[in-house]
């Protein structure tokens, strides 16, 4: 029996909420009903019948920005843990980057991890091909129907996928009809805050200084020239993981399918301030660098007014031993795929914002930010993607509960009011009380309609 009734929950469908059902046929929604349904409609011999009650019933969550590190980095994790992560926290979609090794900057490179989650993922799964300075006529013939867009690396991050060449980018900004998610950091910033740090500590910068380094300058002045050159292109821009109060002047409340210009930013820019990253040790090291309370606060509420578009995690596991060091060695990034979907609903629950607004920055604004067939909101027709959370007495997260391979979250010790009880990938119950159930292949491509 492959229909399911997901009975009486606070349904937040993405378009309303109320006390319903969620009717699942095969891979399908049937249909989103108020209240109980009763039998006559759907016999017990064909519907089983899921008590709800309670709990939040919502679409999946769509997470457009993780590095699931495979191939190439799979000491860190791979594509089968890192989508069971995903899965465990109640994100049924993800969009993965291309700094793996090989880099995704080839359209075989493309085609290979698509092969390879088709083989593996938990959850579905979208890649994005990354820029290079050469590579623009390769990314421009790809097919957009499958691809989110592109990823475009303004100023550095891990791997070297820098696109510094200003012919490059007009090309890629005039040309690429699809979304360009940029990580905006001014590489020249970066190193003249690195030279005059060097001159005060020598080696040693301290990890307290890593936001010095990875200074707020080095952001607005990248952000700003990426929205200026979209500006003036024309293209659809995409700025990922915001963290300053001041690059929040570019950005603007809306609804994501009038606008050219949109953002993202990740749950530990909300939870977190630069102090973490000393006070943890490095854990909390990422790039670009959490900054501080006032920025803190004014992404919170850009989230809430919707100037910030999108939630997504940056979702960057490395192991433990990789994140020792200063501010110079210790890598950065952080696993949060897990946690993302409980912890924003912990920030909802303390009033930032409300819990309509968590669905619509991690389930629908992605949807329909990028186009994605079918998904993002709990309409009948559409794929059974659905997240079940339940309210629960507070726990701390520890180590123990995570699933990415790496053993350890930025959140240990954090404590939440809600637990992902169930996770529906496609009609198939994947992540039920704890447990995964893997007899079912569920998860599939991504497709996209927004070119
Ligand atoms: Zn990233």
């Amino acid at each position: 029996m492959n229909n399911f009734i997901l009975a009486g929950g606070m349904v937040y469908t993405g378009d309303d909420a109320f006390t319903g059902s969620v009717i699942i046929e095969g891979e399908k929604i049937a249909a989103v009903v108020p209240g109980i349904p009763d039998e006559s409609a759907y016999s017990p011999d064909r519907y089983q019948t899921i008590d709800c009650r309670g709990r939040m019933v919502m679409p999946g969550a769509i997470d457009e920005h993780v590095h699931f590190r495979d191939p190439g980095l799979t000491e860190k994790g791979d594509m089968a843990t890192e989508s069971r992560a995903a899965v465990a926290g109640g994100v049924t979609s993800f969009f993965d980057m291309p700094n793996t090794r090989p880099q995704t900057t080839t359209r075989s490179a493309w085609e290979a991890k698509m092969s390879r989650a088709a083989e593996v993922s938990a959850a579905n799964y979208a890649f994005f091909p990354g820029a290079t300075n050469s590579n623009a006529s390769e990314l421009l013939a790809m097919d957009t129907s499958r691809i989110p867009g592109i990823k475009v690396f303004m100023g550095s991050s891990t791997g070297d996928m820098l696109v510094d060449s200003n012919s490059t980018l007009s090309r890629l900004f005039s040309e690429f009809k699809g979304v360009i998610a940029v990580h905006a950091e001014s590489e020249s910033i970066i190193r003249a805050n690195t030279e005059s740090l060097r001159s005060r500590y020598g080696d040693e910068i301290p990890l307290g200084a890593h936001h010095l380094l990875r200074s707020r300058r080095a952001c607005l002045e990248a952000t700003a020239k990426a929205v200026e050159l979209a500006r003036h292109t024309g293209a659809r821009l995409h700025v990922m993981h915001l963290t300053t109060a001041d690059e929040l002047a570019l950005f603007s409340p809306g609804q994501v399918e009038n606008k050219q210009i949109t953002c993202e930013t990740c749950p530990h820019y909300l939870v977190f301030t630069a102090d973490s990253v000393e006070a943890t040790g490095g854990l909390t090291k990422c790039n670009p660098a959490i900054k501080e309370e006032e920025d803190r606060r004014a992404l919170l509420r850009a989230v809430r007014l919707g100037a910030i578009d999108v939630v997504a995690t940056d979702h960057a596991p490395h192991l433990r031993s990789q994140k020792s060091g200063n501010a110079l060695t210790a890598t950065s990034g952080m696993p949060s795929v897990q946690f993302s979907l409980p912890v924003m609903l912990q920030l909802a629950a303390e009033g930032n914002f409300s819990y309509d607004t968590v669905v619509e920055r991690m389930c629908t604004a992605p949807a329909r930010l990028f186009g994605i067939e079918g998904r993002g909101f709990l309409r009948p027709g559409y794929w059974a993607d659905v997240a079940v959370v339940a309210p629960c007495a507070p726990y701390e997260i520890t180590d123990e509960m995570v699933v990415s391979r790496c053993g350890w979250t930025p959140y240990a010790g954090k404590r939440l009011e809600f637990k992902v009880e169930q996770t529906w990938v496609n009609g198939h119950c994947a992540w039920r009380d704890g447990r995964f159930d893997d007899s079912v292949h569920a998860a599939r491509p991504l497709t996209f309609n927004n070119h």
